[in-house]
């Protein structure tokens, strides 16, 4: 098997569920992808990702081709070996952490040039160059290089960037011509502007690509409005391949997503949350910082198979938060992404079931009643 393919198994409403077959392994749907972006996901081992549940990681094009860049992760193996991870690996286009990280940044039609965040070198970005690290870093699901206008904006500049974008899918596909056991994702653009997005959507399909991700949410616009965007956009791409939302999010975000016909989801959020104290659970969202945890004997969650659940309190946790121990963010970090794989897990089974809308119930109000009550 070389090629990547596309299977959904069951839908729900508009929800899907179903599997991304790839050379390095299957990619169960709806799929959360960890962030590795130095080539780790912070504070976890590798295999300790994997036994959270999960398929795949996304690795930062930006990051990665400062330091310690791509022709040496290269020469070094590509990053599955470098890091240690065989399954599949997406890598972002570097666009995005371009315009959030960099400085002196110079936006034209060939590209982007800029300075590093990390020592001021200069570099420069184009949709050629984007699928030139992204080959060498050997990923398995490279991303078009695009351009991503933070919101608010108004709709003529919306409008242009969104066909910057698609001139730039164009040249993306052309650059990354074809490669067996790899592909190449279109981003879909336009705001919260319909008719926009829909433009977005028929340039992509017509250049045609493996997946379609919908770029340009979450930044900013807050979860109505983005609800708002995904009750049509998802819509408007191929329904035979897969949808990537960029970015998200909250577990709430990421079931209302799902529900609206989304596959794939990415966010920091579980492994930075893991390293500030913040803990996901059935019951909403704890701090591990608070006094109120100091003498508690019992886990995160009772319901989590975790090792930070399974074997240590909320007492201990909170002494090696408070004590800045590093085990700390490992447990919690642990701790989060197996939270986040579950809710992936849930979803998936709930779908195949046709029970989704009665899960999402659930799920709503286990939340709605908080974290247990203390000692
Ligand atoms: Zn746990």
């Amino acid at each position: 098997m070389t090629e990547i393919s596309y299977q959904i198994n069951a839908t729900d409403g508009r929800a899907r569920t179903g599997v991304i077959n790839t050379p390095r392994g299957e990619i169960r749907t709806p799929a959360f992808m960890p962030v590795g972006t130095a080539a780790t996901v912070k504070a976890m081992m590798p295999e300790s990702v994997r036994q959270t549940g999960a398929d795949i990681l996304l690795g930062n094009t930006y990051h990665l081709m400062l330091r310690p860049t791509a022709e040496r992760v290269d020469r070094l193996g590509g990053l599955h070996k470098f890091m240690n991870w065989d399954r599949p690996i997406l890598t972002d286009s570097g666009g995005f952490q371009v315009m959030s990280l960099a400085s002196l940044r110079k936006l034209t039609e060939r590209g982007v040039t800029f300075k590093s965040h990390i020592d001021g070198s200069k570099h420069e970005i184009t949709p050629e160059r984007s699928m030139e690290i992204q080959k060498l870093l050997g990923s398995d699901i490279v991303m078009c290089f695009d351009e991503c206008p933070a919101l608010p904006a108004d709709r003529d500049r919306i409008a242009s960037s969104m066909e910057l974008s698609m001139r730039w899918a164009k040249r993306s596909k052309d650059a990354f011509g074809d490669r067996p056991g790899h592909a190449l994702f279109g981003i879909q653009q336009g705001g919260l502007e319909e008719d926009l997005r829909q433009q977005s959507a028929d340039a992509l399909r017509d250049i045609g690509f493996g997946g379609y991700a919908i770029g340009g949410l979450a930044v900013g616009e807050g979860q109505e409005a983005m609800f708002g965007c995904l009750d049509y956009a998802p819509e408007q791409l191929p329904q035979d391949k897969p949808r990537y939302l960029m970015g998200v999010g909250k577990p709430d975000d990421i079931v209302g997503a799902v529900a609206r016909g989304i596959d794939m989801m990415d966010c920091v959020l579980p492994s930075r949350s893991g390293r500030t104290g913040q803990v996901f659970t059935r019951k909403g969202v704890l701090n591990i910082k608070n006094a109120r945890h100091m003498d508690d004997p019992r886990p995160l969650d009772e319901d989590c198979g975790c090792p930070a659940c399974q074997n240590y309190s909320r007492a201990y946790l909170h002494h090696v938060f408070r004590s800045q121990e590093m085990i700390s963010s490992m447990l919690l970090t642990w701790h989060n992404l197996h939270y986040y794989q579950d809710l992936m897990a849930g979803m998936r089974d709930a779908i195949t079931a046709g029970t989704f809308e009665a899960w999402q119930r659930d799920f709503h109000a286990n939340r709605a009643q908080g974290d247990i009550d203390p000692l």
